[in-house]
C-alpha cells in the first residue's frame, strides 16, 4: 500500500464521520501537502474496489466514504445533515427470508431527524 493510500485510509478510519472526497482531500493535505484531488479520488476508487471502504450516497448527491465494509444502515438527518450508523441484529437473515436468497450485502439509508435534533426541538418548545 502506498503512503498516500495509507494516509487516506487512516483518515477514513479515524472517525465515523462518513467524509466526502473533498473533506478527505482537505484532511490528507495536512499530512501530504502535495497530494492532488485526483490522487485522492483514484485511491478512494481503488480502496472501494478492494472492498476495504464503502461508498455511500446517503443524501442522494455527494458520495461519502465509510470505513466499515460490514453491512449496516445509515440515518441521514434532514435537519443537521449528520450521518449516523445503526445496525439491526440478524438483519441479513431476516432480509434473506423475505427475498428468498442468501444476503451478502445491503444498502439501507433512512432519512429523518436524528436524536440530537429531536432533543433540540423539544428543548426549544
Ligand atoms: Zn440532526
Ligand atoms: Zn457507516
Amino acid at each position: 500500500m502506498t503512503r498516500q493510500r495509507a494516509v487516506i485510509l487512516e483518515i477514513i478510519r479515524s472517525d465515523m464521520c462518513h467524509h466526502t472526497a473533498e473533506e478527505i482531500y482537505e484532511l490528507s493535505k495536512l499530512r501530504l501537502p502535495k497530494i492532488s484531488l485526483a490522487t485522492v479520488y483514484n485511491n478512494l476508487r481503488a480502496l472501494e474496489e478492494e472492498q476495504i471502504i464503502r461508498r455511500l450516497a446517503c443524501d442522494g448527491t455527494t458520495a461519502r466514504y465509510d470505513s466499515s465494509y460490514i453491512p449496516h444502515g445509515h440515518l441521514y438527518c434532514t435537519a443537521c445533515g449528520n450521518i449516523s450508523d445503526f445496525s439491526i441484529p440478524d438483519f441479513n437473515r431476516i432480509l434473506g427470508e423475505h427475498a428468498d436468497c442468501m444476503v451478502d450485502s445491503y444498502e439501507l439509508s433512512l432519512r429523518g431527524i436524528c436524536k440530537n435534533c429531536r432533543k433540540k426541538e423539544i428543548e426549544a418548545v
